[in-house]
């Protein structure tokens, strides 16, 4: 089942009177779900992402604007009669309830043509238990789980009744992280198998890189970005998104074009088909390679051996930062005895971005 949104906004009232207006949480999303694909809502704290999949899922009204299931305008529907099933942070399971009687919980609320017999009800819930491996607790209390099985319990309960479209808000804040990294996958693997359309809502932009078909960026209730995610990775719209995405963290330093050249400081990093102008230059950690001849010189501070990687701590004057952070190869050689570190550039690591409106320039090789 797609899903649409088209023009939503939603105003909450400001109590706070020191500042005009209302709250403006979702601006004007227009955007499209596909079928069967598992959507990662991303941002940071409150940006909108919470409000974004209640208005998907019902539980809020829209200030204005259009939600579709399929071809069906839902916009008026409230959440037990569009097909969804909800999964929260907090598990919200039932404390006295065994796993089976939580699982089975919502087909018991079913009503005329959907009411289904208790051999049904058991029958459902059975097979919801062992798409999440879960089937061998039924008769365990929830205080007699662990938080990641306890979870487990809470996708089946929202499986139950195989919904058009599961929403997940940050199902895996309170799991540990061996954990959250087993449970990501388990979520991964459930999407699959069931093909159910799935917005996942985090602000961990690791995990919905990896287990996303698609990651949608938003800033202050404004939709940015949309796409696979290595593609956003590779293609930020702007200087937010490019920061927003990857560890560590995009080096971003003032720069200029002159006459065709790409310049940190003094420094001519790259040739570039720009127009002469002030920029933001934004390089990758993995876009440096150690080079004695190369163009871009930094102070080298020191380097962490990683195993597999080598990461080498700089400074530059130009930087919008405190350290320069490149990953490089452990079996480069690294002169530490040295003052400065010269790096030469891989272009595709490198973006720039219009130092006023912040968006990526997009560079006439690249178009
Ligand atoms: P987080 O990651 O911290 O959960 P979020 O991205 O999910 O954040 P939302 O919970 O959707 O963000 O909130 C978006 C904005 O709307 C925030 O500024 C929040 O304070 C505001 N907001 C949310 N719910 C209400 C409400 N019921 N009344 C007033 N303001 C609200």
């Amino acid at each position: 089942m797609k899903v649409v949104l088209e023009h939503l906004t939603k105003k909450f009232p400001n109590r706070n009177k020191k500042i005009k207006g209302d709250v403006i949480a979702v601006n004007d999303f227009t955007f499209e779900i596909p079928d069967g694909k598992l959507i990662g809502l991303l941002g940071p704290s409150g940006c909108g992402k919470s409000t974004t999949l209640n208005l998907i899922s019902g539980l809020e009204k829209p200030t204005s604007g259009k939600v579709y299931f399929g071809e069906d305008d839902v916009t008026g529907l409230p959440p037990e009669h569009r097909g969804v099933g909800l999964v929260f942070q907090n598990y919200a399971l039932y404390p006295h309830l065994t796993v089976r009687q939580n699982i089975v919980f919502p087909l018991e609320n079913l009503k005329g043509k959907d009411k289904l017999s208790k051999e049904a009800m058991e029958a459902k819930a059975l097979e919801a238990a062992k798409l999440v491996q879960i089937d061998e607790y039924m008769e365990r209390k929830p205080g007699e789980l662990s938080g990641g099985q306890q979870q487990r319990v809470a996708i089946a309960r929202a499986l139950v009744k195989m919904p058009k479209v599961l929403l997940l808000d940050e199902p895996l804040s309170n799991l540990d992280a061996r954990l959250r990294l087993q449970t990501r996958e388990e979520i991964r693997r459930i999407q699959k198998e069931t093909g159910i359309t799935t917005v996942f809502v985090t602000h961990d932009q690791e995990e919905a890189m990896s287990i996303s078909d698609m990651i949608v960026v938003m800033k202050d209730g404004i939709f940015q970005q949309m796409g696979k995610p290595q593609d956003v990775y590779d293609k930020p719209v702007n200087l937010f998104v490019a920061k927003f995405l990857g560890t560590p963290a995009i080096n971003v330093f003032k720069g200029f074009v002159r006459s065709g050249k790409l310049y940190i400081g003094s420094d001519a990093v790259l040739d570039v088909d720009i127009p002469d102008k002030e920029v933001w230059v934004g390089i990758r950690p993995e876009g440096f390679i150690v080079d004695e001849n190369g163009p871009f010189k930094c102070k080298l501070k020191g380097i962490e051996v990683m195993g597999r990687d080598t990461s080498v701590i700089s400074e530059n004057e130009e930087l919008d930062g405190v350290t320069v952070r490149s990953i490089v190869p452990s079996d480069t050689a690294i002169d530490t005895t040295k003052e400065t570190v010269s790096f030469s550039l891989k272009p595709y690591k490198v973006h720039i971005f219009d130092k006023t409106t912040e968006e990526r320039i997009v560079t006439d090789a690249e178009a």
